[in-house]
């Protein structure tokens, strides 16, 4: 019989998240550790969900013909190249499994997303991790990191944890320096925080190297229904389907997410008053001695003299019953990411770090 390993990787799932059972049956507690979107789905959405929640008893669609058009329309893509998954988490576990075998390497950012490390490793590829350059990506380390065996190259941009982001010029350098089996994925789930970026698109439409993934947990509100896409040349698209289960996507998940996507104001109206706070926070806490670098996206990365007292800080805001996200797991030891959450949230939070200063 097969004996089924264990991969490192895996054992930090747990940490990865922070989910729902740390707040579950606590009152008061504000939960900033997950990068949610603190004024959660449109009502639009949230009325397709209820809407679905008539026809349990059918099967969802297996090619989500209507989601993938409505993605298209709006960000102006073709259908025929897009693919939905549960979460972009499963994009990035399809191409692992598509693109990354035992002999392969895959290669992400030091302080990259974790489900890098974690679908490679089940995929029984080696994860190679790249530093960065004071928290922003360094192109010239990734190209030197490339060998022959590089398969996958993923960047997430902006970057989480660090909410830094590198641009559209030094994509490109990427995308071409790399070796010529390797597919570079930008990801992508931060990027709607980030007006008129396109998230990879004009790259993708003159390359075939290049793949984006997407995201409905973030700006859009619907971490819990777990829906995420890819988009990418059609070649590869075709691949990632033959991996793909047929009903991977439920029908509740599904209609809720188109209804999301189309509601373009709503999702604008969650990137200004994002920006709003984020810029709020990040002044006033940096007004008390913890500073951050510039975020691009829905939560701060805040900086401590060192790791005891980014520690300590932790301890005192789980007491306030706040919870943010310890990155010691990121390699970033003095740091703990915030997430932006509402005005009264960010009120909350800053009054917490000032007590704890
Ligand atoms: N990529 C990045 C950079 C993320 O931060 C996250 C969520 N924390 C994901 C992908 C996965 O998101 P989901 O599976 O919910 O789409």
């Amino acid at each position: 019989m097969n004996q089924i390993t264990p991969q490192p990787g895996i054992m930090d799932i747990a940490l990865y998240e922070g989910g729902a059972s740390h707040v579950a049956g606590k009152s008061n507690v504000l939960k900033l550790s997950s990068n949610e979107n603190p004024l959660g789905p449109s009502d639009a959405a949230r009325e397709a969900f209820s809407r679905a929640v008539h026809d349990l008893h059918r099967y969802p669609s297996t090619d989500h013909g209507a989601l993938r058009a409505a993605i298209g329309a709006v960000w102006k893509l073709n259908p025929e190249q897009i693919i939905c998954g549960v979460g972009s988490d499963e994009i990035i576990h399809f191409l692992c499994q598509a693109y990354a075998g035992p002999r392969d390497e895959v290669i992400h950012t030091e302080h990259g997303f974790a489900m890098y490390r974690i679908s490679a490793l089940a995929a029984g590829a080696t994860p190679v991790e790249v530093p960065e350059r004071e928290r922003v990506t360094d192109v010239d380390a990734i190209l030197e990191a490339c060998s022959g065996r590089t398969r996958l190259v993923f960047l997430a941009n902006p970057n989480n944890p660090t909410g830094t982001m590198i641009g559209a010029g030094e994509l490109r350098r990427l995308a071409e320096g790399l070796p010529r089996k390797a597919i570079l994925v930008l990801d992508g789930a931060y990027a709607e925080y980030v007006e008129g970026y396109d998230a990879g698109a004009a790259l993708i439409a003159e390359r075939d190297n290049v793949v984006m993934t997407r995201t409905f947990s973030k700006i859009y509100g619907l971490g819990g229904l777990r829906v995420g896409w890819g988009h990418g040349p059609k070649a590869i698209i075709d691949v990632l389907n033959r991996v793909r289960g047929p009903f991977n996507l439920s029908s509740a998940a599904l209609a809720a997410a188109q209804a999301a996507v189309q509601d373009t104001a709503y999702m604008a109206k969650c990137r200004d008053e994002n920006a709003r706070q984020r810029e709020w926070l990040a002044g006033a806490l940096a007004e008390m001695g913890v500073p951050s670098d510039h975020s691009t996206a829905n939560f701060i990365l805040a900086r401590f003299a060192d790791a005891a007292e980014a520690e300590a800080c932790d301890a005192h805001l789980r007491n306030e019953g706040i919870l943010v996200r310890r990155v010691a797991g990121y390699n970033l030891p003095n740091c703990l990411r915030i997430t932006v959450g509402d005005e009264s949230a960010c009120r909350r939070v800053a009054h917490a770090v000032g007590q704890f200063k």
